[in-house]
């Protein structure tokens, strides 16, 4: 649905910030593609743009494609703005720009809701999700789309039930620029994890859109031509076990009637592996991928962070189980937890080894506002504030330097072009051979999909098998892909890796944030030309 009643109509401009450089949207990957330039469409800020009254004109930039330009500032009355953490900067410089015109600025999204007074210049602030606030913001920029004279804060009390929700304005996002397709089904989750805002941010007890919903979002983004990968953004896609077991039937359904054009991926505990129910008709539905949070293989360190859960089947147990059903895993870490020790890096190498996990996003420990682990540090007065030089807010029990060199030289070792291509191999051949045999779908078959895939294998060969200083590691596994004639099992993997190896090299050597929540914003942002 969309906010109703409202007959002025008004100019909104919504503006995504850039991400700054980081180890999970893999800008690095993006020269070898056919002009990929973003990570994902931003659901908050599309949902938002449904929302606006029908008579209200809307325009989406992202400004990790392109910046917004005088001439969108002069054509808006108004502007709104979402974002994260990391995107704290770039927000509060997109809102300075936009004063620049005279124009009100809005700005909704996760880090607004969980910190306030990150945002002091903002014109209105819209804390929780989509509901009463929105359309109390809606009703004033209706009556007066100049800026107050005050800083407005709208708190959303009654939130609009997610069966409600309009799918996102995908037609507005240029959405062949971007790595994956997004979409999302439920929000909250059950769990507690110490570390973790989206309880206090979502609830504990998921909120759910209906089957139908999901179904017609993949309708248009297959409409607005999204044909390769798409996420699922729900913090737990298993939060709530029924709801994915009565999505599954629609998703496997959709895929039969359109080809299998997409690959879908998901983030989900890895309690998931407990149920062969959900992951059999994840196969079917053709889910390729599996982001867990296992954040460490030491048991101790899951059981103070109330990770438990973690713990229901034997961690590498529970890799093996997903992959036996076609499903990559990815995986969360987090080092610098009050548990580790002197070896914890060595045993967190070893259970990459072990694991055989090509991609895990390693972080320093962050303590995020409106979290159990926040409250605690904060008694304990070890929340370092302010202080630009660090790579994280929380004052470790091992000293700083140890810690942070300890994760360069994960991020070192873990990407090695030999041991990274080794384990993707490993997941050819007992993961992707696990897969259901789709069809060739008419997107698949399309000039414009062959020209694209064309132009993929071209930079790949080209700057990774000609000039890059990996070739022989990387040819070694092509080769095999291509006697195979896999040639998107090649490609793939060859993106992800080029980016992975990239960035730790980066990291190793101290260029890189050892947190993708990091205060500290570097330099070397995501360029938005
Ligand atoms: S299971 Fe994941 S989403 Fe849920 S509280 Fe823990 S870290 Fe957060």
């Amino acid at each position: 649905m969309r906010a109703e009643g409202i007959e002025t109509a008004r100019r909104i401009l919504c503006v995504f910030p850039r991400y700054t450089s980081s180890f999970g949207t893999f800008e690095h990957a993006y020269p070898l593609t056919d002009g990929v330039q973003a990570f994902m469409p931003p659901q908050g800020l599309l949902l938002i743009a449904a929302y606006l009254p029908a008579n209200w004109p809307v325009r989406f930039i992202d400004e990790n494609i392109r910046p917004a330009t005088r001439e969108d500032f002069e054509w808006a009355e108004a502007v709104f703005v979402s974002g994260m953490h990391i995107q704290r900067q770039q927000m509060n410089d997109i809102c300075r720009r936009a004063h620049a015109f005279d124009l009100a600025v809005a700005i909704g999204g996760p880090s607004v809701s969980a910190c306030p007074d990150y945002y002091p210049s903002f014109d209105y602030l819209h804390v929780g999700e989509l509901g009463d606030a929105t359309n109390e913001l809606i009703a004033r920029l209706a009556r007066d789309p100049s800026r107050p004279e005050q800083q407005v804060v709208l708190k959303t009390s009654d939130r609009l039930a997610m069966t409600e929700f309009p799918i996102p304005a995908y037609e507005l996002a240029e959405v062949k620029k971007y790595f994956l397709g997004s979409i999302q089904y439920s929000s909250g989750c059950p769990y507690q994890c110490e570390f973790c805002d989206i309880p206090g941010l979502y609830g504990r007890n998921p909120r759910l859109k209906r089957p139908q919903q999901i179904i017609a979002e993949l309708d248009k983004l297959r409409e607005c031509g999204v044909t390769g990968s798409v996420y699922f953004v729900d913090d737990n896609f298993i939060g709530n076990r029924k709801a994915a077991l009565d999505l599954l039937p629609h998703l496997v359904e959709w895929q039969k009637r359109t080809g299998y054009v997409m690959r879908l991926a998901c983030e989900a505990t890895l309690n998931i592996a407990k149920r062969p129910e959900i992951l059999e008709k994840m196969r079917e539905a053709f889910f390729v991928t599996v982001f867990c949070g296992i954040e460490t293989p030491d048991p101790d360190a899951l059981k103070a962070m109330h990770k438990d859960h973690n713990m229901m089947v034997p961690i590498l147990e529970g890799i093996r189980t997903i992959n036996s059903y076609g499903m990559e895993v990815v995986s969360g870490i987090i080092m610098g937890l009050d548990t580790d020790k002197p070896e914890t890096g060595d045993a967190l190498l070893g259970f990459v080894e072990d694991s055989q996990i090509p991609l895990l996003t390693i972080n320093l420990l962050q303590a995020l506002p409106k979290t159990p682990l926040w409250d605690r540090l904060e008694r304990d007065g070890r929340l370092v504030n302010d202080d630009d030089g660090r790579d994280s807010n929380v004052k470790f029990l091992l000293p700083y330097d140890q810690v942070v060199e300890s994760w360069r030289k994960c991020m070192e070792v873990a990407y090695q072009p030999e041991k990274l291509f080794a384990r993707y191999q490993y997941q050819c051949d007992y993961t992707y051979s696990q897969r259901i045999k789709v069809p060739v779908s008419p997107e698949q078959k399309s000039w414009a999909n062959i020209r694209r895939g064309l132009i993929m294998l071209r930079n790949i060969f080209w700057k990774v098998g000609v000039l890059g200083d990996y070739r022989k590691v990387f040819w070694k596994f092509a080769l095999g892909r291509l006697r195979r004639g896999d040639i998107e099992g090649l490609i793939g993997p060859a993106l992800i890796a080029h980016h992975l190896i990239m960035f730790a090299r980066a990291a190793s050597v101290g260029q890189q944030n050892a947190s993708n929540y990091s205060i500290r914003l570097r330099e070397a942002s995501v360029p938005a030309e």
